[in-house]
């Protein structure tokens, strides 16, 4: 270029390039003429180059094209017979130097040496070729994924047309012919070049220029480089700053637009794939379908799903037509929840009535179903809570088996409805999306098992009743229907039925889990419990290696000693040790007064133990904790909001307006519509068989 310095000159100079003197200042001074003079041999044939010869041409070229020089640059390439990789060489060093017309010339160049052997696919195959290896690009580097790079919108274009693409690199476990040879020619040059390509891929310039839908192209990259950070961990900051790349580019086309129209066009585009996909533009609702949001969403687009357009558009088909909402208090927001939860029944009566009235259309507006459907929760909770306490008073019937099952069995209404609704969810959602979301498998399991305890309750009366209707069997009809609670088999399946209430009730609560995002702090707060418990479990994991070491450790010291009251069997060490953790334990208890070798090794690891649990282990969960809680904390609101939007979106689906025990009775709608699928059914089954 023409502002090389002197310095840098005298740095090119002292290369060791081989050349004439003369060449070189021939190049600087751009002086086509002295070029030209120094390439004849006289007899003015254009000269073939031999190996050594080679490179130092090569470098000549290269020289000139880093210098701008086009003249000497012309003259060179008249003069000397360049091939094939020389060529490529030169086209990387002009797109680097971003000079599209050196770039155009050095192309419509490849094309004749295209027609003799070459063609594009073998820049790819470039790892296995040894004589480039001393290259100043990375491996995998190719003139267009390194104009993609540096963004040169031109010369992509230009390369584009001309047919060079980026083929997408085979995957890490690939193992094709050329994926093992490559592996095993050069490892490294293999992972290289694999990124390098990634790198070109996850450029601006590439995802504008060469892909039709540019956002959908960004969010699936996204994705696999995000898949690809956990498989090549080595490599896992530079996928990830990729990763980031994409995702700011989805970001950035987002933010272009300009009115509301625009938005609402790109976030309802529908993608080709999935052919089930809606073909209308809005649920019946007139809510809009948003499928490029819930693509988002599914991508795991946080930048993008959280930026202030989408947040936009989701609030303002959450709150739906309803004013006011939006910027009211606190005190009225709580009041209309409250009277919703009051008004519950009616408020469904009214909707199963009349849906397509005032306040019918009204119960459809999101956050109103979101209050319904939350309100009945709450009755299912408050229902469960009732309960408990009904038992309590009632505790000697209960505690026997004259209990009556419909005392404690209001919940199960819920129960039933609960299940149905997530029946219709798997029917809309497909079996494979439904069990992808872990919290529809939590849910399944805690409606299975409140299903298993009721139908254990059920059994008990019905072999009650069926055993002593038979003669011979007036034992095990006392034992079914009179015995005490301290007479019953260990695996009694009222025991169980109550074991399984109890742990199920407790579950139920972690549904509150979905309500608790629409609210800021409390979704947030939720947010970062989420993440504590996950550093947890992996800290368990640390605390059960060390605590299992000197539990053996410590037991097998007092194993011999029978005489130790406390310690030497596993289940009581285990309680001694465990209850050390929180200062709560008696620490006499490793003493034998009368066996001083014992006692003395005891005592010692009974310290150490104390040490490296309370002292360590403790103040490391703490820490982590800490530094977990103050990421989170940081893009606590990108966070929440993804989180949010996830709920919004949920309940901008068409139907399940009636919340959950209400659902059970069927519509007048979903009536008339399965009355006239039965006629329409038995009409066609007569006319097949009259035709
Ligand atoms: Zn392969």
């Amino acid at each position: 270029m023409d502002n090389t310095t002197p310095d840098q000159w005298q740095a090119i100079v002292n290369k060791k390039l081989h050349f004439p003197p003369e060449l070189i200042a021939a190049i600087q001074e751009d002086n086509a003429l002295l070029v030209g003079s120094l390439l004849s041999t006289g007899d003015g044939i254009i000269r073939q180059l031999d190996e050594s010869e080679d490179r130092l041409w090569r470098e000549a070229l290269n020289l000139s094209i880093r210098m701008g020089n086009e003249d000497t640059f012309s003259a060179l390439m008249l003069g000397v017979k360049f091939d094939f990789r020389q060529i490529y060489e030169a086209l990387l060093v002009a797109v680097d130097t971003n000079q599209p017309r050196v770039v155009k010339r050095l192309l419509d160049r490849l094309d004749q040496e295209k027609g003799n052997k070459m063609d594009v696919r073998s820049f790819s195959m470039a790892i296995f070729d040894h004589s480039i290896d001393d290259s100043q690009f990375a491996p995998g580097v190719t003139p267009l994924t390194l104009a993609c790079q540096k963004d040169l919108y031109d010369i992509v274009t230009m390369l584009t047309k001309k047919g060079h693409a980026i083929p997408l690199p085979h995957s890490i476990s690939c193992t094709c012919l050329e994926c093992r040879n490559g592996r095993q020619y050069d490892l490294l040059k293999f992972s290289l070049s694999r990124i390098n390509t990634y790198r070109g891929m996850a450029s601006r310039a590439y995802l504008s220029i060469t892909t039709e839908d540019a956002m959908l192209s960004a969010f699936r990259l996204s994705r696999e480089l995000r898949k690809l950070s956990k498989k090549e961990p080595e490599f896992k900051p530079q996928y990830l700053s990729l990763e980031e790349l994409c995702q700011e580019f989805a970001v950035e086309m987002l933010a272009m637009c300009r009115n509301q129209s625009e938005v609402t066009t790109v976030l309802n585009i529908c993608d080709d794939d999935n052919e089930d996909e809606l073909d209308e533009q809005t649920f019946e609702e007139g809510i809009p379908t948003l499928s490029r949001l819930r693509l988002a969403v599914n991508y795991n687009q946080k930048l993008f799903v959280s930026h202030p357009i989408c947040q936009q558009v989701l609030s303002s088909i959450w709150c739906g037509n309803i004013p006011g909402w939006r910027g009211s208090k606190t005190v009225w927001k709580l009041t209309v929840s409250l009277g919703i939860f009051f008004t519950m029944p009616l408020l469904c009566m009214i909707y199963w009535v009349a849906p397509k009235s005032k306040i019918g259309k009204t119960l459809k507006i999101p956050v109103i179903k979101f209050l319904l459907h939350s309100a009945s929760y709450l009755w299912f909770i408050i229902t469960l809570l009732a309960e408990s306490i009904f038992m309590e008073m009632y505790r000697d019937e209960f505690a026997s088996r004259q209990q009556n099952i419909l005392y404690n069995s209001l919940h199960m209404i819920w129960v039933v409805g609960f299940f149905w609704s997530e029946c219709k969810n798997v029917w809309a959602e497909g079996l494979r999306g439904y069990i992808v979301d872990w919290s529809n498998i939590l849910d399944m399991i805690v409606l299975s098992m409140y299903l298993a305890s009721f139908g254990l309750r059920v059994l008990i009366m019905a072999i009650g009743h069926f055993v002593c209707q038979d003669q011979n069997l007036v034992e095990k009809c006392a034992y079914f229907t009179q015995t005490l609670r301290d007479e019953w088999w260990q695996e009694d399946p009222q025991l169980i039925s109550e074991i399984l209430f109890a742990v199920t009730s407790m579950l139920s609560f972690t549904r509150l889990a979905y309500i608790l995002p629409a609210h800021e702090s409390l979704g947030t707060l939720q947010i970062s419990i989420g993440i504590m418990i996950d550093d947890m479990m992996r800290f368990m994991f640390l605390l059960m290696i060390i605590g299992t070491a000197f539990l053996c450790g410590l037991n097998n010291i007092y194993v011999p000693y029978a005489t130790s009251p406390h310690l030497g069997r596993f289940n009581e060490t285990f309680s001694f040790l465990f209850w050390t953790m929180f200062g709560a334990s008696n620490q006499g208890y490793v003493d034998m007064p009368d066996f001083v070798l014992a006692q003395f090794v005891g005592r010692v690891l009974y310290g150490v133990f104390t040490l490296v649990i309370v002292i360590i282990l403790l103040n490391m969960l703490i820490a982590m904790i800490t530094n977990s809680f103050q990421k989170i904390e940081d893009d606590a609101d990108v966070e929440w909001k993804f989180a949010r939007s996830k709920l919004y979106l949920s309940y901008f689906r068409e139907g399940s307006t009636i919340p959950v025990p209400f659902n059970l009775v069927p519509s007048p709608k979903a009536l008339q519509g399965w009355t006239e699928c039965h006629i329409a059914c038995r009409w066609s089954r007569r006319w097949y068989s009259a035709t």
